[in-house]
């Protein structure tokens, strides 16, 4: 499904992020940058040992933020790599962090130049945080960045189950209204 914000493109689409074609895609990643499962696990092994080189050469990265690393064999030109929160119950901060991973997401994609991004559910697997209070956080956060000055025109969300896929189409059309294509 493809909504347009602001004259750029948002798509929600059900797949695997490792096959999306874009200038980013996002890992949802840990703070030791150390790989793991989901779709850390699914990147590292479809892009090589060149993108785990460079995260050990940053070493850490706390919640909430991002760094950007090569992608390896990935048909994208980077991995951008988010710690998101883990979910405690959702007085511990946790919508706030997970929208700064995704805001820290949207400017390092800014500062590159980068034109799209593709990002995954932060969170909402390993980490518990509900789908259905995570979806709007992302969305909003990616919607606010495409108000102002960016070189992003195409942001993309990867949805790796169907009913995370329907979540994502039906916020986002109440989230832009009026404006689905
Ligand atoms: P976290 O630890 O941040 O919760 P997970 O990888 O456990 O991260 O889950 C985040 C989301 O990524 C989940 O919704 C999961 O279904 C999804 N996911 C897993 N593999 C992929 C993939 N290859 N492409 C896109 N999304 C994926």
């Amino acid at each position: 499904m493809e909504f347009e914000a602001y004259g750029r493109k948002v798509e929600v689409i059900h797949g695997d992020i490792t096959k999306v074609e874009a200038d980013a895609i996002v890992n949802a990643a840990n703070e030791g940058l150390r790989g793991g499962g989901g779709v850390d696990g699914a990147i590292h092994r479809a892009g090589g040992g060149a993108i785990m080189a460079e995260c050990r050469k940053i070493g850490r990265c706390p919640t909430g933020s991002a760094v950007i690393t090569t992608a390896g064999r990935l048909p994208a030109r980077y991995v951008i790599h988010a710690v998101g929160p883990i979910w405690r119950g959702g007085n511990s901060g946790e919508p706030e962090l997970l929208r700064s991973a995704y805001e820290t997401s949207l400017r390092l994609a800014k500062e590159h130049g980068l034109k799209s991004i593709a990002f995954p559910s932060i969170s909402t697997g390993a980490y518990g945080f509900p789908l259905e209070k995570a979806c709007p956080i992302a969305i909003k956060a990616v919607l606010d960045h495409l108000a102002g000055k960016t070189s992003l025109e195409r942001v993309i969300f990867v949805l790796f189950t169907k009913d995370d896929y329907e979540t994502y189409v039906n916020q986002a059309r109440d989230l832009l209204s009026g404006r689905a294509s």
